[in-house]
């Protein structure tokens, strides 16, 4: 299989420089489209791929930017955002591409800007990932240097500039407009949707904020074309996917793979299957936000459709694995903890509920839950869910406390009726 994304990455190894990058067809796409291709013929091409957004949602790229009102009366200046705000638990393949070839990205930047006429773009960057930003920083410069950015670019006409901006380490910046208040110095809550970003943005402008894999995928469709794209997937859905396994297995890791390589396939075959002395009990297949999934799912595909089908979501493709002697509970609880915390705060039912959730959950964990709490919980799955919200914050924190209760609904039980955890003499995470 041809990997249009990982390939020049060499994990432990230095990124390529440019002279390298253009040596392995770098930067080829930019020349491509510049010379070859209006804007609108690199949307529809990109909108033929079915690319659909890497950062969890799974929205039609190319349908996205045509949004994007284009012409001579549109208003200037339009943004493009690279959102590389990478904080889902269980997710670290965007650190794989900003560490491992931030040419790659820029190229891709490059070529969705030109598609929605950008001339101001920017990194949006976790302030965890340091390796990123000495990187990418040092790639922005080699490409400005190099006549890839900045006034007409290669003698086109079509201006751009690139800029990094380091957040401060809120997961909350990941949703588009809490990002977009951020870059504008403001508090990263965020924004009503309509009107979307693509017509109302940054500074009130046309922007398009685009996850960094997407954006990484885009060189190889302009040099292949859409049909290549959608031919690497084995099923429905189009081109490779970056998948990660973290948990208790074997050889945990990130890899590109066809979209559609079954959940099996990944954990036995490229983490290793589980460690010795662990059994699976589930997993939540794309971050802390997708509902858990059981020994049952194992061989579904790992594609939009099949995932959702199967009452999930393939979020991030980042699988995170629960082993047998791990606490259900505990296990639920970590995660409240951490969704509790990153709530922004702005919507009562996600500020006030999440943290009651993390409660009482802490409450069944000590072993001083009570009956009744299970129905508390599972109402508070329906108060926090999707159209009680002002965000997918709290939605998206439901989905592993709704599948928990659903699938290891005894593990809760056992809690409450024995007043104490049966793993308590596992090492179990406690809220400081
Ligand atoms: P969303 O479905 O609201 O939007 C996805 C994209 O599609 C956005 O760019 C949005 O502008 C666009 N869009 C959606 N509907 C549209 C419409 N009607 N018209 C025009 N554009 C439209 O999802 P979201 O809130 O942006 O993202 C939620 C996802 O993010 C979750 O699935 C979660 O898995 C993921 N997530 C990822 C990370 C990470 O670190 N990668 C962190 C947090 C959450």
């Amino acid at each position: 299989m041809e990997k249009p994304l990982t390939q020049h990455i060499v994990p432990g190894r230095a990124p390529l420089s440019l002279k390298e990058y253009e040596k392995v067809g770098g930067y080829q796409s930019v020349r491509k489209i510049l010379k070859e291709m209006t804007p609108q013929e690199v949307q529809a091409l990109v909108k033929e791929s079915d690319l659909k957004g890497r950062g969890g949602a799974g929205f039609n790229t190319g349908l996205k930017w045509s949004f994007v009102p284009m012409g001579p009366n549109a208003a200037t200046p339009k943004y493009l955002v690279a959102n590389a705000d990478e904080m889902e638990p269980g997710t670290f393949k965007d650190r794989v591409l900003l560490e491992g070839n931030p040419h790659q990205l820029i190229e891709g930047m490059i070529v969705a800007a030109y598609a929605i006429q950008a001339s101001i773009s920017y990194v949006f960057l976790r302030w965890a990932y340091k390796v990123a930003a000495r990187e990418i920083t040092k790639a922005i410069q080699e490409a400005y240097d190099a006549g890839y950015l900045g006034q007409n670019i290669l003698g086109s006409g079509f201006n751009l500039d690139m800029h990094l901006h380091t957040g401060v380490g809120r997961y909350m910046c990941g949703e588009e407009t809490a990002l977009l208040n951020a870059l504008e110095g403001k508090r990263a809550n965020p924004r009503a949707k309509p009107p979307f970003p693509q017509v109302s943005g940054l500074f009130g402008k046309p922007t398009i904020v685009n996850n960094v894999e997407t954006l990484c995928c885009l060189p190889h469709i302009i040099n292949n074309g859409a049909e290549w794209f959608k031919k690497l997937g084995l099923t429905a859905d189009a081109g490779t996917k970056l998948f990660g396994v973290s948990g208790r297995v074997k050889t945990p890791g990130c890899w590109e793979l066809p979209m559609g390589t079954t959940i099996r396939e990944i954990l036995e075959e490229y983490a290793g299957g589980m460690q010795d002395g662990y059994l699976f009990r589930g997993l939540l297949p794309g971050g802390a936000s997708t509902d858990f999934l059981v020994e049952e799912h194992l061989d579904l595909p790992m594609d939009y459709p099949s995932i959702q089908a199967a009452g999930s979501r393939l979020g991030t493709g980042t699988m995170i694995i629960m082993d047998d002697q791990t606490c259900p509970v505990g296990f639920t609880l970590n995660l409240m903890h951490f969704f509790a915390q990153e709530s922004c705060g702005f919507c009562t039912p996600c500020r006030e509920g999440l943290p009651w959730v993390e409660r009482i959950l802490l409450a069944i964990d000590k072993g001083e839950g009570k009956p009744e709490h299970l129905l508390t919980l599972d109402f508070h799955t329906k108060y926090l869910g999707p159209g009680n919200t002002f965000c997918a914050l709290a939605p998206g924190a439901m989905e592993p406390l709704q599948s928990a209760l659903k699938y290891f609904r005894e593990d809760f039980e056992r809690h409450i009726h024995e007043h104490h955890c049966p793993w308590s003499k596992a090492k179990v995470w406690q809220p400081s």
